[in-house]
């Protein structure tokens, strides 16, 4: 199907593209690598009178460290990321998920960013953002906003944004000490959406969790952080035992649906035994860290 007519705009400032979007409002659509925004208005699911790409925007592409935090600008792409020379030290679970997204072609045009303002519940980077508790950077043209992830996604599709802001900045917080993560994701095949995926991040200090992070991915109307998991391991020795409490904890918050990729017991369990694989892994690279 081919989409309906729309207007297109390609600002070349970032103050242009906000005006643009203050005049027309929900009438607009902001358009960054277009691979979810273009497949919605083919299918006209989104019908917007005026698509505003800002894919050409200078300067928000960057990644990088900045007082405390890892910079990701909302232009910088999935290959971006794939790429980096300095990610696989930083922040290693960017750096694993990044090869789980779609295929080479999606990755070269989509951006993380994109994604996670798409709010797709099936969504690999939500739930890598809730695990590692980022923020969203939004500017409007009167000022700019920190969201927190934890209140970003509100329900499927739909974000904590308003409809005049435009998102420029993604903020991983840094560890204190040493830190990892992991990403498991089961998926049909090669390059699919997830059936279920689990994002885990821990901290240590010493041989004790100093923080933990989980994120949920298609077992929900949006992803889900495991907040009751996350608690059972804050401050404890990461023993089996509270390793598989953790887990329990963390399918007990998923509330996925029967489909045609499985039970909703079944994906339960999967998110179980991921989240036991994931935090196994994670604190084995964080321990490697230390060392
Ligand atoms: C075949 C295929 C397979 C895929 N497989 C996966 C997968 O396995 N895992 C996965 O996680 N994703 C997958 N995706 C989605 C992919 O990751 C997209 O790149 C991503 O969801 C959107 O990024 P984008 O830059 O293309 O955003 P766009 O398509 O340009 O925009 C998406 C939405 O976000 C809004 N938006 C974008 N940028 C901003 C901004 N800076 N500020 C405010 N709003 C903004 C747009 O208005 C739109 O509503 C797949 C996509 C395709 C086409």
């Amino acid at each position: 199907m081919f989409a309906a007519a729309f207007d297109y705009a390609a600002p070349a400032t970032l103050e242009e593209a906000l005006a643009l979007l203050k005049k027309r409002g929900d009438d607009a659509k902001i358009m960054a690598g277009g691979q979810s925004l273009i497949p919605l208005l083919k299918l006209r699911f989104a019908q917007p009178a005026l698509v505003i790409d800002i894919g050409r925007l200078p300067s928000m592409a960057g990644i990088g460290r900045h007082n405390g935090h890892l910079s990701i600008g909302a232009l910088a792409r999935h290959v971006d990321v794939e790429r980096n020379p300095d990610l696989p030290k930083l922040c290693p679970i960017l750096v694993e998920t990044v090869h789980w997204i779609s295929d080479p072609l999606v990755r070269n045009r989509g951006t993380m960013a994109g994604s996670i303002c798409h709010a797709d519940p099936s969504g690999d980077w939500g739930s890598v953002m809730l695990a590692l508790g980022a923020s969203v950077v939004a500017r409007s043209e009167s000022g700019e906003r920190v969201i927190p992830i934890e209140g970003f996604f509100q329900s499927p599709f739909t974000t904590a944004l308003r409809p005049d802001e435009i998102v420029t900045e993604i903020r991983i917080p840094m560890p204190n000490g040493p830190a990892s993560g992991a990403y498991n994701k089961l998926e049909r095949k090669v390059g699919d959406f997830a059936t279920v995926a689990v994002a885990v991040q821990v901290e240590l200090s010493g041989s004790k969790i100093a923080k933990a992070g989980i994120g949920l991915t298609a077992v929900g109307a949006t992803n889900i952080k495991a907040v009751a998991a996350e608690k059972a391991l804050i401050g404890h020795e990461p023993t089996e035992e509270v390793i598989a409490e953790a887990a329990r904890l963390a399918a007990d918050a998923a509330e996925p649906k029967d489909d045609i990729r499985g039970s909703a017991a079944y994906k339960k369990d999967v998110v179980r035994v991921y989240v036991l694989r994931g935090l196994r892994t994670a604190l084995g690279r964080a321990r490697e860290v230390k060392a």
